[in-house]
């Protein structure tokens, strides 16, 4: 990507129910980039919001609906959650997406070399299928506030290290939510994109899809999202080192305000020098 952009996560509050064309104005008007398609309950969109979403030139990327769990026993479940994130990506890439994202899953108290390879062979049959059916998007596990999820930093970096279309999302409020405040100096975000870099190369930088939002938090990690003033999340040493690194791609605001956020988060990281 040419820039980093800045996206809501659904279609802005302003834009009512009044669906996609209402919401994009509401972007356009804002000076936002684009919105994620948040499939969270389902992978449904109506042929009205199809064409609304085709036909923007904004950016798009895509969440994949809760109920996966890539470390499912059931085998039913793990046939389920693979279908959900492949349909995802195959809406997704028809739209013109840039990127889909989602929860890979949990733990189960299981030890955790067994639940990653439980979780890879998964995202195997996802990227071989996708290959196959040529989609052309990235597919990004994301990094989870709470200790029974799957999907810290370093799992989903080695995981993106196997797959050449998996790279990683990175939820900058659940890291600091997972370890109870802790990541959110400007010392601490600098280390992240220096890791990316690192391991998964200067493409990984040059096309990221990250999550922020204001977040309340506990011993067992997320509550819950809030707005960014109501919150201690460090957004704007976060997009500070997002600009000396200078990282490209899909920022997604998943504040309840969430395109009031955007704004706030765009209109700060303008203003850096
Ligand atoms: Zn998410």
């Amino acid at each position: 990507m040419d820039k980093l952009n800045f996206l809501t996560a659904g279609v802005p509050i302003k834009a009512g129910n009044k669906g996609y064309e209402e919401g994009f104005k509401v972007l356009d008007n804002m000076g936002l980039d684009g919105l994620e398609l948040e499939f969270v309950r389902g992978v449904r969109i109506s042929d009205k919001s199809r064409d609304a979403v085709s036909a923007t030139t904004k950016v798009i990327t895509a969440h994949a609906p809760f109920y996966v769990n890539l470390n499912a026993r059931e085998e039913d479940k793990l046939e389920a959650s693979v279908q959900r994130i492949i349909e995802t990506a195959e809406v997704t890439n028809s739209l013109g997406g840039f990127s889909i994202t989602f929860h890979a899953g949990f733990y189960l108290g299981q030890d955790k070399e067994l639940v990653y390879n439980n979780i890879k062979s998964k995202i195997k049959i996802i990227a071989d299928a996708l290959e196959k059916s040529q989609n052309k998007i990235w597919i990004r596990p994301e990094t989870t506030g709470k200790a029974t999820q799957w999907g810290d930093l370093q799992e989903i970096v080695r995981l993106s290290r196997e797959f050449e279309t998996v790279l990683p999302c990175v939820d900058f409020s659940h890291l600091h939510a997972r370890y109870n405040g802790a990541v959110n100096t400007h010392k601490d975000f600098c280390e992240i994109f220096e890791y990316i870099g690192k391991e998964l190369g200067q493409i990984a930088l040059d096309n990221f899809h990250a999550h922020v939002a204001g977040i309340e938090y506990g011993e067992k990690g997320e509550k819950k999202h809030l707005n960014l003033q109501e919150s201690d999340f460090n957004y704007k040493d976060l997009l500070k080192a997002f600009k000396e690194f200078n990282v490209k791609g899909a920022l997604v605001c998943e504040s309840p305000n969430i395109e009031d956020d955007a704004k706030l988060l765009k209109e700060y990281y303008l203003s850096l020098k």
